[in-house]
């Protein structure tokens, strides 16, 4: 393919990995964030530019900003959308947070595709937040594993926000999909993403739920919360076989395994060892209905419906894409020891 490819949020987390390979591969890349002019979003970006043998242009747009997309998608096949709020908190309007941008970006980017004739595909960013809300939803799935085949039904503007833009804005996306027959529709729906990050400029709830792993915040002990987890270099990788393999179509879950967050404290209390702060403990669901909602963004319904509730995923259309997992022990080493590097955390002896 020699036409540009649009990414949309390219700032961000993931999609900072997808132009690192798109680059890497020679593409030429259409790049949206916010604020073009904003270094801690862009330079690392400019910097694999820099050293990539593909070529990077970057364009002003925003998820609100009707009509902001079009520029960046001019002239491009394939479009890439990954932009959208990853927070968990530090707002107090859900639906001005997370909801609206999320579901009104989607209708945007999507009304900017209707407009550019040379889109043949759109790549969506979606999430396992889509499939289900809460843990407990599992009881009600036939085997009690989540397929493609499943949706979120529980999540709500008042309880699980995010998870709810998240399947709002997916929905808002087949529902478009729907009613044209030019560009096809491929999303891929991850689990709780890890593995180093090209940016520090990056809010994505990834990062920070990595980082208070290690800077003692949950030296008390942590919930027996599970959850589904994906290096973000694989979910990178699928995106880029979503966009180019002919016959990619429909949803994709990407889990590479499920794991506690006492697992995750463990592997990474093998590796670095007990001078960092990692929970150690498994706090009783009792203590956590209790306290929980004094010591973080979660309320009690959440920790009813998730704490102790086991979490399974069938990944095999994954697997069909061609995605191959990065073990996830290797995903959070690395991870931690980005986080490390780029002194997010302080190193200690
Ligand atoms: P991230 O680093 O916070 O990236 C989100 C991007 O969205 C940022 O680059 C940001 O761009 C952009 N954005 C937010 N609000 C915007 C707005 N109003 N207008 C334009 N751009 C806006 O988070 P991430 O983890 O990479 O998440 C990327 C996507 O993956 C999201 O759709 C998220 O829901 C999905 N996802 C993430 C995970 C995970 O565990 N990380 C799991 C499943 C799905 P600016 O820098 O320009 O502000």
């Amino acid at each position: 393919m020699t036409s540009p490819i649009c990414v949309t949020g390219g700032s961000g987390y993931i999609a900072s990995w997808i132009i690192q390979y798109l680059l890497a591969d020679g593409h030429t890349v259409h790049a949206t964030v916010r604020d073009p002019s904003k270094a801690k979003s862009v330079a690392h970006l400019e910097a694999i530019a820099a050293r990539e043998k593909g070529t990077l242009k970057l364009f002003k747009a925003d998820l609100l900003d009707i009509g902001s997309f079009d520029a960046a998608m001019a002239g491009c096949e394939v479009v890439m959308h990954t932009a959208s709020p990853f927070v968990l908190e530090g707002f107090s309007d859900a639906h001005e947070a997370l909801v609206r941008p999320a579901v009104e970006g989607t209708r945007n980017v999507l009304d900017a595709v209707n407009r550019t004739e040379s889109v043949k595909r759109v790549v969506l960013t979606s999430s396992v937040a889509s499939v289900f809300g809460d843990n407990v939803d599992l009881q009600q799935v036939p085997g009690g594993v989540l397929t493609e085949a499943n949706w979120n039904t529980t999540s709500s503007v008042d309880h699980n926000p995010y998870q709810y833009s998240k399947v709002a804005a997916e929905r808002e996306a087949w529902d478009m999909h729907a009613v044209q027959n030019r560009w096809d529709l491929v999303t891929i729906n991850p689990g709780m993403v890890y593995g180093p990050s090209l940016t520090t400029g990056s809010q994505s709830a990834s990062i920070d739920t990595l980082i208070s792993m290690g800077d003692g915040r949950l030296r008390t002990g942590v919930p027996d919360l599970s959850y589904g987890v994906v290096d973000v270099r694989d979910v990178a990788k699928a995106h880029i076989l979503a966009a180019f393999k002919s016959d990619a179509e429909g949803r994709h879950l990407l889990v590479a395994k499920t794991l506690t967050m006492i697992e995750i404290a463990k592997t990474l209390r093998a590796h670095f060892g007990k001078a960092y702060p990692f929970p150690k403990a498994v706090v009783p669901k009792a203590l956590v209905w209790t306290f929980g909602p004094m010591m973080g963004p979660v309320t009690r319904t959440f920790i009813s419906k998730n704490v102790g509730h086991p979490l399974a995923f069938d990944n095999q259309r994954s697997l069909a894409l061609g995605v191959e997992y990065t073990p996830v022990e290797q995903t959070f080493i690395e991870h931690f020891q980005q986080v490390l590097d780029d002194g997010q955390l302080k190193k200690r002896a």
